[in-house]
């Protein structure tokens, strides 16, 4: 596919050919990336895809090299080529959540057009040559030790990225060193830093720039996709499924814990008598209460309806208990919107030790602790002792 001459014994890629499939190349990444990832825009994808736009325009600015045009189009080539690796830089600081300014990206490829314009070498193909590699070295570099210290849920994906950006950047310095010794019609320079050679690299990393683009992205959404199938829509709370996947987990790590069911009193007079969003408004403020009043490693998930549960890994039943009265202290402080006191609360709490770890016999005790609570008037914990308690 690629077209090569023999000169004098060795094979020379023809810069044009390869030029010109790096640039389809480049293209179908484009609408690839712009077909895939549509709903799925972050702010390091709109860089990356900027990079890619800027590598392709400069590509094609550098297939008027052979063409009468070639003074005017090829220092805006090397400009767009500098900017696009800044570009891959501000993606990879936006990964890590870190700011990115017009002041940090312009000098580079300015500096690039103004060296390339005013350099009167006699071939204005290398016009400013040093300052263009040396700075898409630089771009490079930066991009690479910043995507290396990337998210830890990044890792894998950029990690790769991260060396093909080093080993690019390692490649144009190695053309920069070269130009510098042997100047560009030196032997070593033609045949492994010239123009061809250098577009098969920048192939290689644009592929790779643009899989680690997808593949991120997938991870987000996949992310995003789970978390709204382990979410509760009006609580934000763990749903059933997922409280009970991630309790029985906790379960089988044989620490023991405390399990609380609560139950909202009279929640229907409040959705009869103040209308659905002011129950609604009760559940959230109640979801709010118990995330306060429990540690981050803490489980609490909407059981259904307005019924909670929570599982509190290796607390006691003394400080299960001491935790269900904080949550409707909690709740009883809360503002309601519209000046509505919040609904008292129920609850039935029992714990386990690690000898005992059943969730659906914890869940049985602590319901039937709930109904006693419920029983006895409501608005109170009612705790049970699985070794005591005989379920019907
Ligand atoms: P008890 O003190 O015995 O628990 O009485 P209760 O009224 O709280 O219990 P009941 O089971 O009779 O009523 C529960 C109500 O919860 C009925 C249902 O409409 C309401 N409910 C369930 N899910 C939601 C919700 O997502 N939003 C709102 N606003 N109400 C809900
Ligand atoms: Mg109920
Ligand atoms: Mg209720």
């Amino acid at each position: 596919m690629i077209a090569a001459s023999m000169q004098e014994g060795t094979i020379v890629l023809d810069p044009f050919s390869v030029r010109m499939v790096l640039a389809a190349v480049i293209l179908t990444l484009i609408v690839l990336s712009c077909v895939s990832s549509r709903r799925l825009r972050s702010p390091f994808t709109d860089w990356w895809r900027a990079s890619l736009c800027l590598f392709f325009a400069g590509n094609c600015a550098f297939l008027l090299n052979g063409t009468s045009l070639l003074a005017w189009a090829n220092p805006p080539g090397k400009a767009l080529v500098v900017a696009g690796a800044f570009s891959v830089w501000a993606g990879a600081r936006k990964l890590r959540d870190r700011k990115i300014s017009a002041w940090q990206l312009a000098p580079a490829p300015l500096i690039t057009y103004v060296a390339s314009v005013l350099d009167t070498a006699e071939s204005s193909l290398w016009s400013g040559g040093l300052v263009y590699l040396g700075l898409t070295a630089a771009g490079l570099g930066v991009s690479a030790a910043e995507m290396w210290f990337a998210k830890s849920t990044h890792t894998r994906a950029t990690k790769f990225l991260a060396l093909t950006a080093a080993l690019t950047s390692l490649y144009y310095l190695g053309r920069a060193i070269t130009f510098v010794l042997e100047g560009h019609d030196g032997n070593l320079f033609q045949t492994v830093f010239g123009y061809a050679p250098a577009a098969l690299v920048h192939l290689i990393f644009l592929v790779s720039l643009s899989f680690t683009m997808n593949a991120l992205s997938n991870n987000h959404l996949i992310r995003k996709l789970r978390e709204r199938a382990e979410r509760d829509h009006l609580t934000g709370l763990l749903n059933r499924g997922a409280f009970l996947g991630l309790a029985a987990d906790e379960l089988a790590g044989q620490r023991g814990g405390a399990l609380i069911l609560a139950d909202l009193d009279y929640f229907k007079a409040v959705n009869d008598e103040h209308g659905h969003a002011a129950g609604d408004a009760a559940l959230c403020a109640f979801a709010e209460a118990c995330t306060a009043s429990v540690r981050s490693t803490d489980l609490v998930g909407r059981y259904g309806g307005e019924e909670f549960i929570l599982f509190l890994p290796g607390a006691t039943q003394q400080r299960a208990e001491a935790i269900a009265s904080e949550i409707s202290h909690r709740l009883s402080a809360m503002e309601d919107p519209d000046g509505l006191p919040f609904p008292t609360v129920s609850y039935g709490v029992t714990s386990t030790g690690a000898e005992a770890p059943d969730l659906d016999f914890m869940i049985k005790v602590a319901d039937a602790a709930l109904y006693s609570a419920k029983a006895q008037g409501r608005n109170r914990v009612v705790g049970a002792d699985p070794a005591e308690i005989s379920l019907p």
